[in-house]
């Protein structure tokens, strides 16, 4: 079956061994409550860290203390699902408290102060900036980033260059959100940024598997996105919208809980339910709202949308290992490095990188991206 072959080769690092899939160590997902925003972080079974956005500039004050609580030393990778202040507004506080390893975003141009000054703290803090390229070479195969016990992040949208970005439609800005599965065992998280519905059209006509066990639903409930078609290809169990109390934008509507509902999922909202901590021990997810709401809601997971390690071929994903300052020597050499400040790249090998001060470094999936804004060095004539 070309599609099942298609999603072995998907996620194959630390992918978890086939039936094992109940009581493994716990994966914990925080929906944090950052007023009208979004903010998420996963905390992996073997203690990885990834945020996804960072709300507005107002959920600083409250937002860098419980990060702070959360994780220690720096963040593995921070996503910022797309330059809107919303989701960006306190990720430089929160980078400055803590520190970051690497950071993710869709890559496209912004013109904002808020974006271009976090591009700054970015360039002074991270030690690798990306954007989710896929390989040229399986241009289906998203992005996959290990987080250790089987457990695995998949970027599933954007796919520059493979598709250009999305372009003439409501916000392009948020069509372009970074869209994220997280899998773990039977269970697995959906992060839909603040796509738009040409988004999830574009998702549905990929074979990819869109199946979650929770969904943080898109664009804070608005109305165009989570369509009917979208909801019934993600199955939903419960369902996470972050929004603020009694924002402007009239989030959630009545439209969106309409739809989710008709789904069956059991729908979280940081207005009303404040923090949401999701707890999946490979087979089941358990929600616990802050406030409001009482006992935990525990959901199950529809069964392994990620492949499994132990049954696919070697894949031509691009694999990261978050946590790991240095790429892994294995498979090195087919990427590209440039030094933060350097108007040139290195093969992903060459001794200079290794000596090198700097650990702040872009780093590029094949010579064509690479090439596009620096020129090859010299000493390894990449
Ligand atoms: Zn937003
Ligand atoms: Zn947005």
């Amino acid at each position: 079956m070309a599609f099942a072959r298609l999603l072995l080769a998907l996620l194959l690092l630390f992918a978890a061994a086939p039936g094992q899939a109940a009581s493994l160590k716990p994966l914990s997902v925080y929906f944090l409550d950052v007023g009208q925003g979004d903010a998420a972080l996963i905390v992996s079974p073997t203690g990885k860290t990834v945020l996804i956005d960072a709300g507005p500039p107002e959920a600083q004050a409250t937002l860098v203390p419980r990060v702070k609580q959360l994780v220690q030393g720096p963040i593995d990778l921070i996503i910022l699902t797309h330059p809107h202040l919303d989701h960006l507004g306190g990720m430089s506080r929160v980078i400055q408290a803590v520190g970051v390893r690497r950071f993710m975003d869709p890559g496209f141009d912004h013109p904002s102060d808020a974006y271009r000054k976090l591009l700054d703290v970015v360039g002074e803090e991270a030690g690798q900036v990306m954007t989710p390229t896929p390989n040229p070479s399986a241009p289906d195969t998203p992005l996959s980033i290990g987080l250790g016990e089987g457990a695995a992040l998949s970027i599933l949208w954007p796919r520059v260059p493979q598709e250009p970005f999305l372009k003439s439609t409501r916000s392009d800005a948020n069509s372009n959100s970074i869209v994220a599965k997280l899998t773990y065992g039977d269970t697995s998280f959906l992060f839909m940024g603040d796509a738009e519905p040409e988004t999830e059209a574009r998702l549905l006509g990929k074979p990819l598997d869109l199946s979650a066990t929770v969904l943080k639903v898109a664009h804070h409930g608005g109305r165009y996105s989570s369509t009917a078609p979208y909801l019934a290809a993600v199955r939903p169990q419960a369902a996470v919208i972050s929004c603020g109390a009694r924002n402007d934008y009239g989030h959630p509507t009545a439209e969106a809980l309409g739809r989710l509902q008709d789904v069956g999922a059991r729908v979280f909202r940081t207005d009303q339910d404040g923090e949401v901590l999701a707890v999946s021990d490979g087979a089941t997810v358990t929600l616990t709202a802050a406030q409001g709401r009482a006992p935990p809601v525990v959901v199950k997971g529809q069964g392994p949308g990620a492949p499994r390690a132990s049954s696919g071929p070697k894949g031509k994903s691009v694999e990261i290992v978050v946590g790991r300052q240095e790429p892994a020597a294995s498979g090195s050499g087919s990427r590209y490095v440039s030094l933060k400040g350097s108007k040139v790249f290195h093969r992903e090998d060459c001794p200079t990188l290794k000596r090198a001060k700097t650990q702040q470094r872009t780093v590029y999936p094949d010579r064509a991206s690479a090439l596009k804004e620096r020129r090859p060095s010299e000493d390894c004539k990449p």
